[in-house]
């Protein structure tokens, strides 16, 4: 994930890639969207169909886009059952890392155009508007229709200010004088001074809409930007590489803004949310990876043979280094084995015939795009065959799996499983994953981080601050030890035997997010038994020296809401919680489990006690 990221960064240093799609449906464009958004920077959407409850499959589509989409069923599904062809919806995928600063300017109530303002952190300033014009059809309603996106246009330019402006998506029109559309868009243009991008550097697009079994086809989706941007427009391109289920092809255009865009460095990439999926992964391997691995960690055996005054202690380094020893060995031993997946792309229904099928079809579409893309023949029918056997399991796939929780949601109510069947009801259909891209006002992972910080550090309390206290817990250890050394009764390293350490694995969960390191509760069951042994021996030279691994202070503080009925919007409502490294909580409750007795909370107290 981390070379994707950087390649990323690299291409794209200056350059902004603005791509539309018409999805032709969510289902059949989601696997194109998901290949755009490897090189896309804004891309837009129309025609996903999702009714307003599925708009969060857009929403959290890609974890390094934030997404802003509207359904256009709003209307249909409050008046009743569905039927016909669902229709239209909008959305705008915008790359987290471009670091913008985006509002909703407005969107017309029948879906047709969608306008964000997007400041950049430069303020450079740009008007984006994702256009679904409607369908020249018989009657006379379509000058009525499209008088009102172009009005909705002309107003949303009129009222802000602005440096650039970006009009995209399915026009349904072709760009020739005799079309009615264009005739009428073609006045707004002039009025505001824009161009289809690809006046300024060309293309070779041929058709962006084929309906594959007439053989009909035209250019009727577009990018027009305004004058500014003439200089800047590099490329302009139809994406044809890709596998794509729907009738429309992807377009895009790169925009090189140099000093106008400011990337945020690749760190970024890294911190997306991404999971090992230990229920994908070749267990055997990992346990023969660990086995090797772990063997080669040098124990510094020679901490556990001496006494050692802790006030001097000169070993913090040993114990860090093999302390990291462990922990890189188990990282290393998951790479081809343990599958890594970010939260939102992976789909639970994915498998590798699907991925096998996929691969068929884009197989087939390079041989067909080698032979200049012939409408019939051999070429051409393999390459259709190839896309519709993928098109299909995708479906049966989808399909599947919403049959297989459903049968799970309705067994476990018959049950009466109450608490299984809540967990499984809002796994499906609550928004728990939708973060709000507003937290106090402002937009952007990285001014929200700033904000959660500061309001977070108050909780944190450095106790080396309170002199007072500390000199009292010196005084307190310092007796105590010395009188452990008189009497020879000091067990440091023989404090924890492998039972501690296993009674210990125990009290964790599986199934939990990692700390910093990308270890969780797995890494130590599916590991090599030898894993234990090396945990005893670190916590005893813990014990022995007086001092803990300084890596055990790292952790990520997560923002989790309080209190989902009141204001999403304000970092009030969010409570930090830290995850800490799996070692470090193992070691947390092997002291806990073998001096509970002495640990005494007040009577008053009800939270993170054990029920009586
Ligand atoms: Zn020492």
């Amino acid at each position: 994930m981390y070379v994707i990221g950087f390649l990323l960064i690299l291409s794209n240093m200056d350059t902004l890639q603005v791509v539309c799609y018409n999805m032709f449906g969510f289902n059949n464009g989601f696997s194109a969207l998901n290949d755009l958004c490897t090189t896309g920077d804004i891309i837009v959407v129309e025609e996903h169909w999702l009714a307003p409850y599925n708009l969060d499959k857009l929403l959290n589509f890609h974890p390094s886009f934030e997404g802003f989409c509207w359904s256009a069923m709003c209307d249909k599904v409050h008046n009743g059952i569905l039927k016909g062809r669902p229709f239209g919806g909008l959305g705008i995928l915008v790359k987290k890392n471009l670091d913008l600063s985006v509002s909703v300017l407005g969107v017309m109530p029948n879906c047709r155009c969608a306008a964000l303002k997007c400041v950049f952190p430069t303020g450079y300033t740009v008007i984006l508007i994702a256009v679904y014009f409607p369908h020249m059809g018989v009657s006379g309603d379509y000058v009525v229709e499209l008088s009102e996106c172009l009005g909705f246009i002309d107003h949303c330019l009129h009222s802000s200010n602005y440096h650039d402006v970006i009009i995209l998506g399915d026009m349904n029109f072709d760009c020739k004088v005799n079309s009615v559309g264009f005739k009428m868009f073609n006045s707004l243009c002039d009025d505001f001074s824009l161009n289809r991008a690809d006046k300024y550097c060309g293309s070779d697009i041929n058709y962006t809409y084929m309906q594959e079994t007439t053989n009909n086809n035209s250019v009727i989706d577009h990018i027009f930007v305004s004058q500014n941007l003439s200089t800047s427009a590099k490329k302009y391109f139809a994406f044809d590489n890709i596998v794509n289920l729907s009738d429309h092809l992807p377009i895009g255009c790169d925009l090189l803004l140099d000093c106008r865009l400011k990337y945020i460095l690749p760190s970024r990439e890294k911190q997306c949310r991404y999971k090992r999926r230990w229920d994908k992964a070749d267990l055997a391997k990992y346990y023969s990876n660990t086995y090797e691995l772990l063997s080669m960690v040098t124990v510094p055996h020679v901490l556990l043979q001496q006494k050692c005054d802790v006030f001097q202690c000169a070993h913090w380094k040993d114990i860090n280094e093999y302390y990291n020893a462990i922990v890189s060995a188990l990282s290393l031993s998951m790479d081809g084995c343990v599958p890594l997946c970010n939260e939102h792309v992976f789909r639970s229904f994915w498998d590798s015939d699907l991925s096998d099928l996929k691969q068929a079809s884009l197989d087939a579409n390079s041989l067909w795009l080698l032979c200049d893309k012939p409408r019939s023949g051999v070429v051409n029918r393999i390459r259709l065959t190839a896309k519709y056997k993928y098109k299909r399991a995708l479906k049966q796939a989808m399909l599947r799996e919403d049959q297989d929780l459903d049968d799970e949601i309705s067994n476990l109510y018959m049950q009466k499983d109450m608490n299984q069947f809540w967990q499984k009801w809002n796994s499906k259909f609550s928004n728990k994953h939708s973060s709000p891209s507003v937290i106090n006002g402002v937009s952007g992972d990285r001014v929200i981080a700033d904000i959660f910080c500061d309001n977070f550090s108050g909780v944190y309390f450095d106790s080396y601050k309170d002199d007072s206290l500390l000199v009292d817990f010196m005084e307190k250890l310092h007796c105590k030890l010395s009188k452990e050394y008189e009497s020879n009764c000091f067990l440091g390293s023989t404090l924890f035997d492998v039972v501690d350490i296993e009674a210990s694995l125990n009290c964790l969960k599986n199934g939990k997010a990692s700390g910093p390191d990308g270890l969780t509760k797995e890494n130590m069951i599916y590991a090599h038994p030898s894993i234990i042994i090396h945990l005893k021996l670190l916590f005893n030279m813990i014990c022995v020296h007086g001092f803990v691994p300084d890596n055990f202070g790292h952790s990520v503080t997560v923002p989790v809401v309080k209190d989902k009925t009141k204001d999403m919007y304000s970092a009030d409502n969010y409570r930090p919680i830290a995850l800490s490294p799996i070692i470090s909580k193992i070691f947390e409750y092997c002291i806990f489990n073998k001096y509970k007795h002495l640990f005494v909370s007040d009577n008053l107290q009800f939270g993170f006690k054990k029920k009586p």
